[in-house]
């Protein structure tokens, strides 16, 4: 579900793209049948990412820009992963005949498209697509307590998904001393996942020219601040789009170097 079709550009250099995999816990129609016996499994934070499209909603009204939104539960396909990866199908999916893995294929690829397309468009705008996708975790994972509110995953080699999540964890950390921001946990940022397959397929070419287009930075919060809910959940929303804002800012001077850059290494390349 795309909620915005035509975005506006919030930055001169860099644009913001939004995306929530595990939105839903929605089993659509034709699937219904699967899930019969699965209603407690679908309602655990195995079947989504409860608060995750709120905090999404949040920060796209504040940027105006593009977002997207899993429609179906991460026990259908999930959509942060590849289709090679073990974790793409379920317990509950893995074993169904190939022609229904190929439906489902289907959905996979309906939730990628758009946001492929929105990254061409803002490279062929000669802009940095940032793409932050919003998750929430489980408080407590197999009996242990996890030591963190806000989890921000990137990649260490890309020197620009360094330069933001280093940037908004500590604005993060200005603006609520008490919240627990860690980098690259409770998760890291290279394993599986939508970030990982999008900057493979938007800089395909890094590795040598240590050229980038796209910079993918997963926000994971703890469910339990989602759980406080109300003016409390309302209140982190706001601070999280607060300080994106504050370092979108400065990274427009940032994004202003590496625009140069690349047009030099054009005019040079030709
Ligand atoms: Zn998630």
């Amino acid at each position: 579900m795309v909620l915005a079709k035509s975005p506006k550009d919030y930055g001169k250099y860099a644009q913001i793209i939004l995306s929530c995999e595990h939105a839903s816990n929605a089993i659509p129609p034709e699937w219904r049948k699967l899930f019969a016996h699965k209603r407690r499994l679908l309602a655990s934070h195995r079947g989504w990412d409860p608060g995750a499209l709120e905090i999404m909603r949040t920060l796209q009204r504040r940027f105006g820009c593009f977002a997207t939104a899993g429609k179906a539960s991460r026990l259908l396909v999930d959509l942060n992963r590849t289709p090679w990866n073990p974790g793409f199908f379920s317990e509950v999916t893995r074993g169904l005949a190939d022609v229904k893995r190929i439906a489902l294929m289907g959905e996979y690829i309906r939730y990628i498209t758009p946001v492929r397309r929105e990254v061409r468009r803002i490279r062929d705008k000669r802009n940095f697509a940032i793409h932050f996708s919003i998750h929430t975790f489980t408080p407590v994972l197999r009996g242990r307590k996890r030591a963190v509110d806000v989890g921000l995953l990137f990649d260490p080699a890309r020197p620009l998904e360094v330069k933001f999540a280093r940037q908004l964890a500590a604005e993060l950390r200005r603006r609520r001393p008490s919240l627990r921001v860690r980098l690259n946990a409770p998760y890291r940022g290279t394993s599986n996942s939508f970030t990982s397959l999008l900057r493979g397929i938007a800089d395909p070419v890094h590795v040598r020219y240590k050229f980038y287009s796209y910079g993918g930075i997963e926000i994971e919060t703890n469910q339990a601040i989602v759980r406080r809910g109300g003016k409390t959940f309302q209140a982190y929303r706001k601070m999280l789009a607060d300080a994106i804002a504050t370092v979108f800012d400065g990274l427009e001077k940032e994004a202003d170097s590496i625009v140069r850059r690349r047009s030099e290494k054009s005019v040079s390349a030709s």
